[in-house]
Protein backbone atom coordinates (compact mmCIF):
# COMPACT_ATOMS: atom_id res chain seq x y z
CA UNK A 1 0.00 0.00 0.00
CA UNK A 2 1.10 3.62 -0.61
CA UNK A 3 1.60 6.32 1.89
CA UNK A 4 0.52 9.22 0.34
CA UNK A 5 0.53 12.81 2.17
CA UNK A 6 -1.91 15.46 2.01
CA UNK A 7 -0.33 19.22 2.25
CA UNK A 8 -2.64 19.88 5.64
CA UNK A 9 -1.39 23.72 5.68
CA UNK A 10 -4.86 25.29 4.17
CA UNK A 11 -7.41 24.03 1.85
CA UNK A 12 -9.78 21.33 1.24
CA UNK A 13 -7.26 18.18 3.04
CA UNK A 14 -10.13 15.89 4.63
CA UNK A 15 -11.23 15.26 1.63
CA UNK A 16 -8.43 14.19 -0.26
CA UNK A 17 -7.44 11.85 2.33
CA UNK A 18 -10.82 10.00 1.82
CA UNK A 19 -10.66 9.82 -1.59
CA UNK A 20 -7.06 8.70 -1.58
CA UNK A 21 -8.29 5.95 0.63
CA UNK A 22 -11.37 5.25 -1.20
CA UNK A 23 -8.82 4.71 -4.29
CA UNK A 24 -6.44 2.01 -2.29
CA UNK A 25 -3.99 4.43 -0.97
CA UNK A 26 -2.50 4.89 3.14
CA UNK A 27 -3.00 9.01 3.15
CA UNK A 28 -2.16 11.09 5.67
CA UNK A 29 -2.48 14.83 6.37
CA UNK A 30 1.17 16.86 6.03
CA UNK A 31 2.16 19.53 8.43
CA UNK A 32 5.68 19.05 8.80
CA UNK A 33 8.45 18.50 6.13
CA UNK A 34 9.77 15.85 7.96
CA UNK A 35 7.27 13.86 7.39
CA UNK A 36 7.88 13.88 3.76
CA UNK A 37 10.39 11.13 4.28
CA UNK A 38 7.82 8.75 4.80
CA UNK A 39 6.04 9.25 1.62
CA UNK A 40 5.71 8.40 -1.65
CA UNK A 41 3.33 10.89 -2.99
CA UNK A 42 2.11 14.11 -2.17
CA UNK A 43 -1.13 16.14 -2.78
CA UNK A 44 -1.49 19.99 -2.90
CA UNK A 45 -4.81 20.88 -2.11
CA UNK A 46 -7.42 23.52 -3.20
CA UNK A 47 -7.61 26.58 -1.34
CA UNK A 48 -5.93 29.88 -1.51
CA UNK A 49 -2.70 29.70 -3.67
CA UNK A 50 -1.18 33.02 -1.89
CA UNK A 51 -1.58 31.70 1.47
CA UNK A 52 -0.51 27.90 0.49
CA UNK A 53 2.48 29.43 -0.93
CA UNK A 54 3.26 32.04 1.55
CA UNK A 55 2.96 28.77 4.77
CA UNK A 56 5.14 26.55 2.35
CA UNK A 57 7.87 29.35 2.41
CA UNK A 58 7.41 30.16 6.16
CA UNK A 59 7.90 26.35 7.07
CA UNK A 60 10.41 25.61 4.23
CA UNK A 61 8.30 23.61 2.13
CA UNK A 62 9.13 24.87 -1.14
CA UNK A 63 12.27 23.25 -1.02
CA UNK A 64 11.65 20.36 0.87
CA UNK A 65 8.84 19.72 -1.49
CA UNK A 66 11.41 20.41 -4.24
CA UNK A 67 13.58 18.09 -2.99
CA UNK A 68 10.94 15.42 -2.72
CA UNK A 69 9.44 15.80 -6.28
CA UNK A 70 13.29 15.27 -7.37
CA UNK A 71 13.62 12.30 -6.15
CA UNK A 72 10.51 11.46 -8.95
CA UNK A 73 8.49 11.19 -6.38
CA UNK A 74 4.89 11.92 -7.66
CA UNK A 75 2.78 15.41 -7.02
CA UNK A 76 -1.02 16.35 -7.35
CA UNK A 77 -1.88 19.76 -7.28
CA UNK A 78 -5.77 20.39 -7.43
CA UNK A 79 -7.07 24.38 -8.08
CA UNK A 80 -5.35 25.96 -5.34
CA UNK A 81 -2.73 23.24 -5.77
CA UNK A 82 -2.29 23.68 -9.32
CA UNK A 83 -1.41 27.19 -9.11
CA UNK A 84 1.23 26.04 -6.69
CA UNK A 85 2.62 23.65 -9.00
CA UNK A 86 2.98 25.83 -11.97
CA UNK A 87 5.82 27.50 -13.38
CA UNK A 88 4.14 30.89 -14.38
CA UNK A 89 1.18 32.69 -12.83
CA UNK A 90 -0.55 35.59 -15.12
CA UNK A 91 -0.34 38.81 -13.73
CA UNK A 92 1.79 37.71 -10.95
CA UNK A 93 5.85 38.20 -10.60
CA UNK A 94 6.41 34.95 -8.36
CA UNK A 95 5.19 31.55 -8.54
CA UNK A 96 5.62 28.90 -5.79
CA UNK A 97 7.13 25.86 -6.71
CA UNK A 98 7.98 26.32 -10.17
CA UNK A 99 8.09 22.75 -10.86
CA UNK A 100 5.81 22.26 -14.13
CA UNK A 101 5.98 24.06 -16.88
CA UNK A 102 3.17 26.13 -17.54
CA UNK A 103 1.34 29.09 -17.56
CA UNK A 104 -1.96 29.48 -15.29
CA UNK A 105 -4.14 31.86 -15.10
CA UNK A 106 -6.23 32.18 -11.53
CA UNK A 107 -10.46 32.79 -11.32
CA UNK A 108 -10.18 32.63 -14.85
CA UNK A 109 -13.61 31.51 -15.30
CA UNK A 110 -14.91 35.09 -13.74
CA UNK A 111 -17.90 35.75 -12.08
CA UNK A 112 -20.58 34.71 -13.33
CA UNK A 113 -19.16 31.15 -13.30
CA UNK A 114 -17.68 31.09 -9.90
CA UNK A 115 -18.76 27.44 -9.88
CA UNK A 116 -20.26 24.98 -11.28
CA UNK A 117 -20.07 21.01 -12.08
CA UNK A 118 -19.64 18.99 -15.25
CA UNK A 119 -18.40 15.79 -16.42
CA UNK A 120 -14.91 15.69 -18.45
CA UNK A 121 -13.32 13.10 -20.23
CA UNK A 122 -10.18 12.90 -19.08
CA UNK A 123 -7.34 11.02 -20.97
CA UNK A 124 -6.20 7.92 -19.19
CA UNK A 125 -9.76 7.17 -17.40
CA UNK A 126 -12.65 5.36 -19.66
CA UNK A 127 -15.56 7.01 -18.93
CA UNK A 128 -15.77 11.11 -17.87
CA UNK A 129 -15.16 12.08 -14.60
CA UNK A 130 -17.44 14.73 -12.24
CA UNK A 131 -15.18 17.80 -11.68
CA UNK A 132 -16.34 20.55 -9.17
CA UNK A 133 -14.93 24.06 -10.65
CA UNK A 134 -14.89 26.18 -7.40
CA UNK A 135 -13.26 29.95 -8.75
CA UNK A 136 -11.04 27.65 -10.26
CA UNK A 137 -8.01 28.59 -12.48
CA UNK A 138 -7.13 27.45 -16.30
CA UNK A 139 -3.91 26.58 -17.72
CA UNK A 140 -3.16 28.80 -20.59
CA UNK A 141 0.10 27.68 -21.84
CA UNK A 142 2.21 24.12 -21.57
CA UNK A 143 5.56 23.61 -22.09
CA UNK A 144 6.61 20.53 -25.01
CA UNK A 145 6.81 18.27 -21.75
CA UNK A 146 2.93 18.58 -20.91
CA UNK A 147 0.69 16.38 -21.73
CA UNK A 148 -2.46 18.03 -22.26
CA UNK A 149 -5.14 14.98 -20.30
CA UNK A 150 -8.56 17.33 -20.71
CA UNK A 151 -9.87 20.55 -22.08
CA UNK A 152 -13.17 22.36 -20.88
CA UNK A 153 -14.38 24.36 -23.54
CA UNK A 154 -10.94 24.26 -25.49
CA UNK A 155 -8.89 25.66 -22.29
CA UNK A 156 -6.87 23.22 -20.49
CA UNK A 157 -7.80 22.15 -17.20
CA UNK A 158 -5.88 18.80 -16.34
CA UNK A 159 -2.34 18.21 -17.53
CA UNK A 160 0.19 15.41 -16.59
CA UNK A 161 4.38 16.33 -16.58
CA UNK A 162 5.91 12.88 -15.89
CA UNK A 163 5.23 12.51 -12.51
CA UNK A 164 3.31 15.75 -11.86
CA UNK A 165 -0.68 16.11 -12.04
CA UNK A 166 -2.41 18.97 -12.05
CA UNK A 167 -6.20 19.59 -12.36
CA UNK A 168 -7.92 23.10 -11.79
CA UNK A 169 -11.09 21.41 -10.23
CA UNK A 170 -11.91 20.02 -7.22
CA UNK A 171 -12.12 15.87 -7.68
CA UNK A 172 -11.90 15.62 -3.73
CA UNK A 173 -15.21 17.16 -3.74
CA UNK A 174 -17.26 13.96 -5.32
CA UNK A 175 -17.65 10.10 -4.79
CA UNK A 176 -15.55 9.76 -7.96
CA UNK A 177 -12.16 8.46 -6.98
CA UNK A 178 -10.99 7.72 -10.42
CA UNK A 179 -9.04 10.73 -10.55
CA UNK A 180 -6.71 9.71 -7.14
CA UNK A 181 -7.15 6.34 -8.44
CA UNK A 182 -5.45 7.35 -11.69
CA UNK A 183 -2.78 9.48 -8.89
CA UNK A 184 -2.08 6.37 -6.83
CA UNK A 185 -1.18 4.46 -9.80
CA UNK A 186 1.38 6.89 -10.97
CA UNK A 187 2.96 6.79 -7.22
CA UNK A 188 2.84 3.00 -7.83
CA UNK A 189 4.68 3.38 -10.95
CA UNK A 190 7.39 5.70 -9.56
CA UNK A 191 8.12 3.47 -6.70
CA UNK A 192 8.26 0.43 -8.41
CA UNK A 193 11.10 2.10 -10.82
CA UNK A 194 13.26 3.03 -7.99
CA UNK A 195 13.25 -0.35 -6.30
N1 LIG B 1 -9.03 30.97 -6.53
C1 LIG B 1 -8.10 30.21 -5.74
C2 LIG B 1 -6.67 30.73 -5.95
O1 LIG B 1 -6.45 31.51 -6.84
C3 LIG B 1 -8.19 28.74 -6.04
C4 LIG B 1 -9.57 28.24 -5.73
C5 LIG B 1 -9.64 26.83 -5.22
O2 LIG B 1 -8.64 26.19 -4.89
N2 LIG B 1 -10.86 26.37 -5.08
O3 LIG B 1 -5.79 30.36 -5.24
Amino acid sequence: VMKIGVLALQGAVAEHIRSLEAAGAEAVAVKRVEQLDELEGLVIPGGESTTIGKLMRNYGFIDAVRQFAGQGKPLFGTCAGLIVLAEEIEGQEEAHLRLMDMTVARNAFGRQRESFETDLDVKGIDEPIRAVFIRAPLIKKVGKDVDVLSTYNDEIVTARQGHLLAASYHPELTDDYRLHAYFVDMVKEAAASKA
